[in-house]
Order: structure tokens, then C-alpha cells, then sequence
């Protein structure tokens, strides 16, 4: 295998402390991504004994390769549908089919090994949209029991200590610190974004990116791949939690990480108290860790899934969910995409995803009664593969033959999408539930996804391709046109299905991330989150995890678990 790996860059080390099952640590974490790998770095370096199971191996830079086909074709990074089957439906009335609803990258890092890593902070009306707007009919549309301003100081945590690259633009929520990298240089669909937006009257500024620009704790800089999104970094550039939190945790002494270990149930005692998680080893044996208290990081799908297979006589809904909200409020973001193809090359594909951003429609004039709104970024990250069979040709275009092939290869290296996040709305009847038939290769019940875009959503998504085809043609694109608008049928953002909120009857978590119905259980990680932003909810996850770590560790000293 080619070795990728930068010349200069000492391997990570991979040896931990070893803890014996039977041994009670002080926290068991279930799953080691975004999330997981914060919590396990605040409360080993507060110094608790920490055991991190994580279904996924351990991989190393050497493992990343650029094999399109190995990544996006046979997953090699993430769930394989073949071992880990999905189903879904638009409708609780609907019979769930077997098909590939999500995705997530499945081991050490999770999905932050192989995320794009537009890294926006919320703003302020992110967690309060609901007071200022409005409760909307057939939605759960609510604010968060917390505040931006509760929330600044974990984001600079996170800007420092995962690392990210940026500067302040005119539509940055307030920031106690300056960003700790400068912002990435503008490649070419960041100029080219930055022409149209301009002429259109809108302020771009440089994209948020959890990416080095300049060498940073230890760290390579980007060398501008290419093969980003989808893929490992072979650098150590892209701020994963692989390596930038895991080391940490695991240069304290008290964190085991253990990969290969898929966590099937948590289990309690006869005073509803968290006991330890029963989890299948990498030879599918079963083991049991025992723990003083349990930590879900687990991700917006896999976490509730977890929550309703560990169901007991004592929590036969599920644990943690006396609500009944466990696995509801789904949010998966959404998008309003345009693609465009210029008279010149570009050649999109080099470099990081995105370089230039634009928020002026993150919040949107009440008159056009739309709810939430989005920011825009250019890019063109398909591979050719993806591009060919899916998003790169125009309607009505040819789909076979000379002219087909004519047009990919003219067209491959001249094409930008236009790509305009929004907001999704929650949706109680938008789930992860238990599908009754479906098993997994380890005879666990599968995850069903349940889910149909709320109409308002639908208007939004629609309004966001207009917009992203106007940015194009400003930019000087010969030939746009819009993505269809269609109800989601798959998920990369898993949000909301397990939210925070004060009132247990409404909600899974506390402010705190503490489960409402289990004292020493913890849910944090994208499943927490209440609303769904702009999009790009990696930052805002991390930074509730940093936050849910220090409060975790002050309970714990404070023997309040
Ligand atoms: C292709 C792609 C591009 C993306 N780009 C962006 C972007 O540009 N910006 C952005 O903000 N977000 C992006 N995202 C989303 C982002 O990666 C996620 O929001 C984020 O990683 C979620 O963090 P998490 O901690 O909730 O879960 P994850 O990072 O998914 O971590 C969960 C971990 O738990 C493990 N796990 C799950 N179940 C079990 C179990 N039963 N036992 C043991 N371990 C388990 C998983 O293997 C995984 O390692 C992207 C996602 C994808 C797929
Ligand atoms: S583009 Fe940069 S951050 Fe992304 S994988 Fe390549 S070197 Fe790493």
C-alpha cells in the first residue's frame, strides 16, 4: 500500500492504560467521534478513569487512502449497509424497505475523520428562534434551555484545542477570542463565489474551517489533496478527533480506548442507576464493562438506537425515555443546490471544500414567510463517479452514449455547485426507531429512519436553489440550473433525537446533557441538539461536549452523580 503519510509526523501512539472489565471505571463513553473524543480528553485529563468503546478500528494515517471507489463504493470508512442495515419510510403508516437511509465513518474519530469540516459557530437566534418567530404548527419547534452566551466560551475551547481555521466576518456571532489559524486563501470557486456575491450585494467572507492553514499543535498544515470530504486526512490537517482530542486523552494515563467494540445494551440495576455497558468484542464475544456512570457519544442515530435496545421491566419504553422522545425530532439539515458550468476550467476538486462563505440570508426578512434560513458556500466536491451518475448533468440532458460522455469530460473540470445549507425543522414523526424484522450481522434490531420534509422546509430548500442558481449566473456561469427539490430520503447530518430541554416530559436531557430519567447517564453528541442551525453542526456538537465534560467532571468531584 502506498505509504501517504507525511515524512516529518511521528505516529500516534495507540498503547493505553488497559482496564479489566470487571474493574468499575469511573466513565464508560460509547463511541469515540465529534463528541466522544472531546468528553473522553475533559474528564481523563480531570482525572477520572475513562474506558471508550468504540465500534470502529483504530486506523492510522497509513489506512487513508485515495481509493474513490474503496470509500465511497465499499465504505471503507464508513457503516457498511451490508453488515449494518437501514430501512426507511416516508411515513409511520408506511412498511420500512431495507435501503441506505444514513451515514457516519465507523471507528476511532468517527465521523470527524472523514467530514468536509465547514466548522460555522450557531448564532444567537439559533437557540431561541422559537420565542422570536413562533411555535409552527406540526413541528417541536423550541428554543434550547442554554444560550449563545452560555455556549461562547466551549466554542473558543473547541477553536483552540481541535483547531480551527477562520476570520471574523460581518455576520460572526460574538467571539471572546480570536480564531487560532488565519483563514484559508481563497481557491477557485472561492473567487469565484466571492464575484457573485459581491455583485449580487451580498458580504462573502472566508469559510470556518476545522482544517489547519498553518502548522498547529504538533500538526501538518493542509496540502490542499483534494480528497477531502469522504476521506481521511493523511496529514493530521483535518481537525479530527483522532488527532487532535484522542492523543490528549490518551497521553493522561487514564483513558482506554477500545476499538472494535460494539456496545449492544446499557444496563441498570434494580434502582434504575446505569451499571456498565454490555458491548460484543472484535470476536463477537459478549463482555460487560462496569462503570460508575455511562456517557452516549454514540451519534443522532446510533445513540437512540442504543437508548431503545437497552429497554428493561424497569424502562420498557426504552431507557431514558419516559418522554417517549427518544429517536423523535429528527433533523437531518437540508439544502438548496445549484449547479453551474463556467466557459473556463476551474478545477473545484483540488484543495479543501470551501474557502469562501456567504450568511447574509441566515436570517430571513419576515416578509417572505419562510422559517429558519442558510448560508451558501461553492464547491465541487464529486467524484467523477458521483458526478456521472448522479448530480453532474443537466436536466434533460443526454444520459448514455457519445454525447453522455461528451459532456462529463467537457464539463467535469468547468462545473460548480452552488451549495445553500439550511435549516431543517423537528418533526416528531421524523425518527430513528427499531425496525421489527431487520437485524444487523450481530442479531441486533436496525435502525428504521422515518422521515418526510415539513412543507415549510420544503419552500426553504426551494427558495435556497433560486438563490444558489443567481449566485452562478452572477459569477458568470454559461449554463445553471437548480437540483430538484424532493423530501430527504438520506441522512449525513444526525440530529435532534434525543433533545435537551428543562420539562422531562418533553425532553431526554437536561441543560447538562444528564438523561431526565437516569441520574449517571449522559447523552452527548448530535442527538442533544433542540434546533438544527444553518447546517455544519460539527462545531456546535463539539462545543456542547466541551461543555458537558466540564459539568460532568464538577458532578463528579462534587459526588452529585
Ligand atoms: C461525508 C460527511 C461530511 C460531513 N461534513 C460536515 C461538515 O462539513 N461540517 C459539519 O459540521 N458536519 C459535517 N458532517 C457531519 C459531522 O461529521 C457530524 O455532525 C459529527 O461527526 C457528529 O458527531 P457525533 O459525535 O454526534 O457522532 P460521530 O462523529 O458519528 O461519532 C459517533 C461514533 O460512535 C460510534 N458508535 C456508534 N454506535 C456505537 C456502538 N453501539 N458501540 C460503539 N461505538 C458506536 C461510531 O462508530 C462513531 O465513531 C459530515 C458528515 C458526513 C458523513
Ligand atoms: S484537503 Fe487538506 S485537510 Fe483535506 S484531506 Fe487533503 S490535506 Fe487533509
Amino acid at each position: 500500500m502506498p505509504d501517504h503519510t507525511h515524512p516529518r509526523l511521528a505516529p500516534l501512539q495507540q498503547t493505553t492504560v488497559k482496564y479489566r472489565p470487571d474493574d468499575e471505571v469511573d466513565f464508560v463513553i460509547v463511541g469515540s467521534g465529534a463528541a466522544g473524543g472531546v468528553v473522553a480528553k475533559e474528564l481523563s485529563t480531570a482525572g477520572f478513569r475513562v474506558v471508550v468503546l468504540e465500534q470502529g478500528p483504530w486506523r492510522t494515517e497509513r489506512d487513508f487512502v485515495h481509493d474513490e471507489i474503496k470509500i465511497f463504493q465499499q465504505s471503507a470508512l464508513s457503516n457498511d449497509w451490508n453488515v449494518s442495515p437501514t430501512t426507511f419510510r416516508k411515513t409511520e403508516k408506511d412498511k420500512a424497505q431495507k435501503q441506505p437511509a444514513l451515514v457516519y465513518a465507523r471507528g476511532v474519530g468517527g465521523t470527524s475523520v472523514h467530514f468536509s469540516a465547514n466548522f460555522w459557530r450557531f448564532k444567537e437566534i439559533d437557540f431561541k428562534e422559537a420565542s422570536v418567530k413562533g411555535t409552527l404548527a406540526g413541528t417541536g419547534f423550541a428554543d434550547w434551555p442554554i444560550t449563545y452566551q452560555d455556549l461562547e466560551p466551549y466554542y473558543t475551547k473547541v477553536d483552540w484545542e481541535v483547531g480551527v481555521a477562520g476570520a471574523p466576518g460581518p455576520f460572526d456571532p460574538p467571539r471572546s477570542r480570536p480564531y487560532p489559524m488565519p483563514p484559508h486563501p481563497p481557491k477557485s470557486t472561492g473567487v469565484l463565489l466571492e464575484r457573485g456575491a459581491k455583485k449580487l450585494g451580498y458580504k462573502p467572507f472566508p469559510a470556518p474551517m476545522a482544517i489547519a492553514s498553518k502548522p498547529f499543535d504538533g500538526r501538518s498544515q493542509c496540502v490542499q489533496c483534494g480528497f477531502c470530504e469522504g476521506f481521511g486526512c493523511e496529514v493530521r490537517a483535518k481537525s479530527s478527533s483522532l488527532v487532535s482530542v484522542i492523543p490528549k486523552a490518551v497521553a493522561s494515563g487514564r483513558c482506554e480506548i477500545r476499538p472494535n467494540s460494539y456496545a449492544r445494551k446499557i444496563e441498570t440495576d434494580a434502582k434504575g442507576r446505569a451499571t456498565g455497558v454490555k458491548y460484543f468484542d472484535a470476536d463477537k464475544k459478549e463482555a460487560f464493562q462496569r462503570a460508575k456512570a455511562v456517557v452516549v457519544c454514540a451519534n443522532g442515530a446510533e445513540t437512540p438506537r442504543l437508548l431503545l435496545n437497552s429497554a428493561s421491566n424497569l424502562f420498557p419504553h426504552g431507557l431514558a425515555n419516559s418522554s417517549g422522545v427518544v429517536g423523535k425530532y429528527l433533523m437531518p439539515n437540508g439544502a438548496g443546490l445549484a449547479l453551474g458550468v463556467f466557459d473556463h476550467e476551474v478545477n473545484g476538486f483540488k484543495g479543501i471544500v470551501a474557502t469562501r462563505v456567504v450568511w447574509d440570508l441566515y436570517e430571513l426578512d419576515p416578509k417572505l414567510g419562510l422559517v429558519g434560513g442558510g448560508g451558501f458556500d461553492y464547491r465541487f466536491d464529486a467524484t467523477p463517479i458521483q458526478f456521472a451518475s448522479d448530480i453532474g448533468i443537466p436536466p434533460k440532458a443526454p444520459r448514455w452514449g457519445k454525447a453522455y460522455k461528451r459532456w462529463i469530460a467537457q464539463t467535469y473540470t468547468r462545473s460548480v455547485i452552488c451549495f445553500g445549507h439550511t435549516t431543517s425543522l423537528p418533526v416528531a414523526t421524523n425518527s430513528i426507531s427499531l425496525d421489527p424484522t431487520v437485524k444487523d450481522a450481530w442479531g441486533v434490531p436496525a435502525i428504521r429512519m422515518t422521515y418526510a420534509d415539513h412543507p415549510q422546509d420544503l419552500k426553504l430548500y426551494k427558495y435556497f436553489a433560486q438563490r444558489s442558481e443567481e449566485l452562478l449566473h452572477a459569477s458568470g456561469a454559461a449554463q445553471t440550473w437548480q437540483l430538484p427539490v424532493d423530501s430527504q430520503e438520506f441522512a449525513v447530518h444526525l440530529l435532534g433525537t434525543c433533545r435537551m430541554g428543562n420539562d422531562p416530559k418533553t425532553s431526554v436531557v437536561d441543560k447538562y446533557n444528564r438523561a431526565h430519567d437516569v441520574r449517571n447517564l449522559f447523552v452527548v453528541d448530535g442527538s442533544s441538539l433542540v434546533t438544527s442551525g444553518r447546517g455544519q453542526p460539527t462545531m456546535t456538537i463539539q462545543a456542547l461536549a466541551f461543555r458537558a465534560g466540564d459539568n460532568i467532571a464538577q458532578f463528579a468531584k462534587r459526588r452529585e452523580i
